[in-house]
């Protein structure tokens, strides 16, 4: 019966209004999940990191502010914004994760600006030595290629890209105005389980897929 694959499905960028239709679906399914989230101070905000964690789902770092020029000035610049949703989150939802992923993917180019060629293996680094593990992707469901992706084009990029594969994480995103991730969301579960694919929320021991090693 198992197949011994597993299939981590991460959402990017959240709390927003679509994060309770997330939940819903996924609950459906009984399936687990894990939301890398930025900075919601606000009291809706927080009721869903809280309800994101009640559901049994993993809450992962994904920085305070995700703003590149701000965050990617240095390592230390970054630690700052990530202690900070760090914090919020221990008021919310009482613990602090261990799990991170960064703005863009550990290979972003985009922080060259702001902190130069090299940034992204100085702050990869730097989040290891405070005991973080960080995820990249190995499946991207492409929803972040057009503002409102093609609901077909993702299910299709996750079933092309998930073949052959014995685990993976899935990159989709927790946005008010990516509705076709949620459109897809009940499809791409069915057709990964068809496919002998199980569930399961990220932690610090995972099976990890780094796009750059520190
Ligand atoms: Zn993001």
């Amino acid at each position: 019966m198992s197949s011994g694959k597993v299939a981590y499905l991460t959402f990017d960028d959240g709390p927003s209004e679509n994060t309770r239709k997330i939940l819903r679906v996924l609950k459906s399914f009984g399936v687990r999940a894990t939301f890398f989230v930025v900075g919601s101070d606000t009291a809706e905000g927080r009721s869903l990191y809280k309800e994101i964690d009640a559901a049994g789902h993993a809450l992962g770092n994904h920085s305070y502010s995700h703003e590149y020029n701000r965050i990617y000035k240095s390592p230390e610049a970054f630690m700052k914004d990530v202690h900070k949703l760090d914090q919020l989150l221990e008021e919310t939802v009482g613990y602090r994760p261990d799990i991170l992923r960064f703005p863009g993917g550990s290979n972003n180019h985009l922080s060259w600006k702001p902190g130069g060629k090299g940034i992204m293996s100085k702050v990869a680094r730097a989040v290891k030595v405070e005991g973080y593990q960080y995820f990249d992707w190995n499946v991207s469901s492409t929803d972040a290629a057009a503002p409102v992706q093609d609901r077909d084009m993702i299910i299709d990029a996750v079933t092309s890209a998930s073949r052959g594969k014995k685990s993976i994480i899935v990159l989709m995103h927790d946005s008010t105005y990516k509705t076709t991730t949620l459109e897809a969301l009940p499809i791409v579960i069915g057709k990964l389980q068809a496919a002998g694919f199980r569930f399961d929320k990220l932690n610090k021991s995972s099976f990890t897929f780094q796009f750059l090693t520190p």
